[in-house]
This record gives C-alpha cells, sequence and structure tokens, in this order.
C-alpha cells in the first residue's frame, strides 16, 4: 500500500508533461541534486524550457546554476570556437 508521500509523488508525476516525468521522478526520489534544480526550474517555467534559459530573476537562489543556460548562436560559436572576429550585427560578449 502506497504511503501518502507516494500517492502525492504520483498524482503529481501524472500531472507533469510526459518528455519530464522522468526527471521529476529522479529529483523526488533523492540524492541528485542537479535533478532538483531541473525540476523545480522548469516547474517553475510551467515546463518551457526557453523561460529558464531567458530567466532574469538575477535574484532567484538557483539562477547562477539554472539549467538550460544561455543557448548560443551559430556565429557565437564559431567565434569562440575559432576565434573569428564578431558578425556585423551580432553583439561581440
Ligand atoms: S532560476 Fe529562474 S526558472 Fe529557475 S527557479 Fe529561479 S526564477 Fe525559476
Amino acid at each position: 500500500m502506497e504511503n501518502l508521500a507516494e500517492k502525492k509523488i504520483s498524482k503529481r508525476t501524472g500531472e507533469i508533461p510526459e518528455p519530464y516525468r522522468k526527471g521529476y521522478k529522479k529529483a523526488v526520489k533523492g540524492g541528485s541534486k542537479s535533478a532538483a534544480i531541473k525540476a523545480f526550474c522548469l516547474e517553475c517555467s510551467m515546463w518551457q524550457e526557453n523561460e529558464i534559459t531567458g530567466c532574469k530573476a538575477v535574484t532567484c537562489p538557483l539562477y547562477s546554476v539554472r539549467p538550460f543556460g544561455k543557448r548560443r548562436s551559430l556565429a557565437e560559436l564559431a567565434m569562440t570556437l575559432f576565434r573569428m572576429p564578431p558578425i556585423k550585427g551580432e553583439k561581440d560578449e
């Protein structure tokens, strides 16, 4: 027989979009801080990875360790990999 916590976790898991259920289960099982952070950020952002990437909540304690960090454009990657000068119109960081 399931205890109350298991019932709540099972119910919550059913409410989560399917692709994120495995990570959620790993987070609530314990033992993985990165899974917990990822699951928390995903819940916070309504399961929208791009919302986490664009998160502006710099005062959030998880901000500096949030998953799905800034994705770089191909031009930015090329500049990093091959030390190319910035392309006109692209931001130089
Ligand atoms: S870092 Fe952003 S997405 Fe993650 S928990 Fe904080 S506010 Fe939410």
